[in-house]
């Protein structure tokens, strides 16, 4: 049904997230409708979608295998517990999960957001040493600038200081961020310089004590801090420094899990492994809320081996595996598949680079960085003014951009044609351009 603009919604009383509340709502940018790569505003304008909704919505809009599948599963098993009870999609989804993960992930838990995820993953790392007699391991090391998410435990081991700085914190400690603009500014791809800032995590497990750490968790990208790819070699540390001291080590797929760089999961690009790995969004391609943790089978029988008959891990969600996701998540993963998207965002990684750093003669443009289908550009700071600014005049032009402080960050659907590439990144020429 064709949307009626005279009919806007009342906009009092939906307290929004992440959101300036009152400066929205004096000037509010509605989305009424999606379609492949396109959103309509509630002013009829298409609006070429930059950020795949909010990193999530990989196949792109309005795709008719999963709303068959969501509408299928509706009306077979709407909903139905998973304590104590099972239903087959979930297995199924699981079992689907595994086959595309890294190797060695193969034991899924399923939550209902990337936030869920990772403090389901964090339980489950002091889990798993307390099952192997190791109770004392449990703070986590994380890093500046790192987002997980906005449950207690992500915001602990997350590094943005928003997040954190009014809240209680479980115990943990930050590796230093990755970002080295000095020696790194404009890299096309993975930056050359930093990966020792890895060894940050030896001095922290000296600080601390290895028999008092339970996981370091990191993004293998760092995406809401505005896309901050790691240097060269930067994972592999981190890698072996966990194997050497028995941390676990987390990556937060949340963003660039499914396909963002150009294998299903981060992992697999940088092929470095970690022992849990969290995930959402991409997952169901946002068109409902899912997460899940991916463990390593030691990890899950470490645990779950402790006992024949107890419940081994006091955790879960009345919506784990809720099998309206599940079929939306099945459904998604074979769209990925078919239409090659867990490879598409290496195929197009060229010509993304090329085009963004096209702009780099802009003279606002402090930094540009990529890689698969993700970029971060760095405008001149100005407070968070001027990347507000252009996130606005950007959406009045036309394209869907997010901004963090003056860092604007894109993420296309792994659908996105090198036509409407170019059409990013000309009208986001012309916006920044255009700014003070
Ligand atoms: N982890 C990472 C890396 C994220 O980027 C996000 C969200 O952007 C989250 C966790 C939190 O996910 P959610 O908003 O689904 O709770």
């Amino acid at each position: 049904m064709a949307y009626d603009r005279d009919n806007r919604p009342d906009l009092a009383n939906y307290w929004m997230p992440f959101t300036a509340n009152r400066q929205f709502k004096a000037a509010p940018r509605l989305l009424v409708s999606a379609s492949g790569m396109h959103y309509r505003a509630d002013d009829g304008r298409e609006v070429l979608d930059g950020t795949s909704g909010l990193w999530c919505v990989n196949a792109g809009h309005g795709r008719a295998e999963i709303a068959a599948a969501v509408q299928n599963q509706l009306m077979t098993l709407d909903y139905a517990p998973s304590f104590q009870m099972g239903h087959p999609i979930a297995f199924d989804f699981a079992k689907a999960l595994a086959e595309v993960a890294p190797d060695g992930l193969d034991r899924v838990f399923f939550t209902n957001s990337g936030s869920e995820s990772v403090d389901t993953a964090l339980k489950i790392a002091v889990a798993y040493h307390r099952a192997r007699g190791q109770g004392q391991r449990t703070k986590f090391i994380g890093r500046e600038k790192g987002y997980h998410g906005v449950g207690f435990g992500g915001i602990s081991a997350g590094g943005l200081v928003n997040n954190r700085r009014i809240y209680p914190l479980l115990p943990a400690d930050h590796l230093r961020h990755t970002l080295d603009v000095g020696r790194n500014a404009f890299s096309k791809g993975l930056p050359q310089h930093g990966a020792e800032l890895a060894d940050d995590l030896e001095g922290l497990i000296a600080l601390h004590g290895a028999e008092t750490l339970a996981a370091v968790i990191v993004e293998p990208v760092a995406g809401s801090a505005g896309v901050l790819p790691p240097p060269v070699g930067y994972l592999e540390r981190l890698r072996a420094i966990c194997d050497a001291h028995g941390v676990l080590l987390i990556f937060d797929e949340v963003i660039t899990g499914f396909g963002r760089l150009g294998q299903p999961f981060a992992g697999q690009y940088f092929g470095v492994t970690p022992d849990l790995m969290t995930t959402a969004k991409g997952i169901t391609n946002g068109v409902l809320p899912m997460g899940a943790v991916f463990a390593r089978r030691e990890v899950h029988d470490a645990v779950v081996n402790g006992s024949e008959t107890a419940m081994e891990f006091f955790h879960g969600y009345t919506y784990s595996g809720h099998p309206v996701a599940c079929a939306a998540g099945l459904a998604t993963l074979d769209i990925y598949r078919r239409e090659g998207l867990f490879t598409r965002a290496g195929e197009l990684a060229g010509a993304w680079a090329d085009a963004l750093h096209g702009l780099k003669d802009l003279p606002l443009v402090t930094d540009i960085r990529n890689l698969g289908l993700m970029a971060g550009i760095d405008l001149a700071p100005k407070g968070g003014e001027r990347g507000y600014a252009a996130m606005v005049a950007a959406f009045e032009a036309g394209i869907l951009i997010r901004c963090t402080g003056d860092t604007l960050a894109m993420s296309p659907p792994l659908i996105v044609s090198e036509a409407q590439i170019d059409q990013l990144i000309s009208t986001l020429r012309k916006v920044i351009s255009a700014l003070d």
